[in-house]
């Protein structure tokens, strides 16, 4: 079978099946498994392609019209202007993070950052890909797994981040106190119908859901980061678009000034910051 064919063929199975992005998807994994980009897929559409090929082209075709995701299946999501490897054990990395990115650079941070729950490592990368030597960056996750992948992906970027194996901020050394603390935690409603839509059936649950109204996360956190932020360090957590008020309250109660929330670009609250001033 001829690229071309196969290409068409891929795209209406995986749009039989619901999937929206049909032919970017069945696109993006064909130049996966060929090695071959977008455009030499366009140029070579008469080429036929091996049995073995199409074989497991199929293969990863059904798992995606299954609604596995595609980061997954090629092994690697872009986000801001960096790429990172992902495995089943990281989260994704979703733009409306790149809102907390935005931020937290436009606060011209200087000195130690810490990132909770860091994952494929998004946040602090990015951080310390723009902001160079002027921050020492660390990083912490609960999962062994994830923190591998985030250490590739340091290594990947030639970027100096320290890792820490840590649940919140229980085992990270705050003799010396960071000037900012961000943070993805898990932060969805064990019960939200989400739940069971799009990839979130596929990523890791512990990264994703938290306690038993998604708060808890966001709740230790806050009350755990002054004890490790400087003099007028900044906190900034991602959070649910129903949360911001919630969120605030914590920060309030843990006395935070400053406290601020901001929109994701689809115009949703979804992280909030605020200033630790110390009495
Ligand atoms: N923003 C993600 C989602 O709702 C969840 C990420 C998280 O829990 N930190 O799909």
């Amino acid at each position: 079978m001829k690229i071309g064919e196969v290409l068409v063929q891929a795209r209406e199975c995986l749009r039989s099946y619901g999937i929206e992005s049909a032919m970017l998807d069945a696109s993006l994994i064909l130049s996966h498994v060929t090695n071959l980009s977008k455009t030499q897929l366009l140029i070579h559409e008469d080429d036929e392609l091996d049995i073995e090929v199409i074989d497991a082209y199929a293969r990863l075709i059904e798992k995606r019209s299954k609604g596995y995701p595609v980061a997954y299946i090629l092994g690697y999501k872009d986000f801001y202007d960096i790429r990172l490897k992902v495995t089943e054990k990281t989260l994704i990395p979703r733009p409306d993070t790149e809102v907390l990115v935005e931020k937290a650079l436009s606060l011209n941070p200087k000195g130690r950052v810490l990132d909770v729950g860091t994952g494929s490592g998004a946040i602090i990368l990015a951080l310390k890909k723009h902001l160079g030597d002027q921050i020492e960056a660390f990083a912490c996750d609960i999962d062994m797994d994830a923190l591998n992948v985030a250490e590739e992906n340091c290594v990947a970027l030639n970027l100096d981040v320290t890792y820490f194996e840590s649940d919140f901020l229980n085992c990270v050394p705050n003799e010396k106190k960071y000037s900012m603390i961000v943070s993805n935690p898990p932060y969805i409603h064990p019960n939200d119908p989400h739940l069971r839509e799009s990839s979130l059936p596929f990523e890791p649950r512990k990264a994703l859901v938290s306690g038993y109204d998604g708060l808890e996360a966001i709740s230790i956190l806050t009350r755990e980061a002054p004890a490790f932020l400087e003099n007028n360090g900044y906190l900034l957590i991602e959070h649910g678009y129903n949360q911001a008020i919630a969120a605030q309250r914590f920060f309030k109660a843990a006395g935070f000034n400053f406290i601020q929330t901001i929109k994701d670009y689809g115009g949703n609250d979804r992280v909030t910051l605020g200033r630790y001033t110390k009495k």
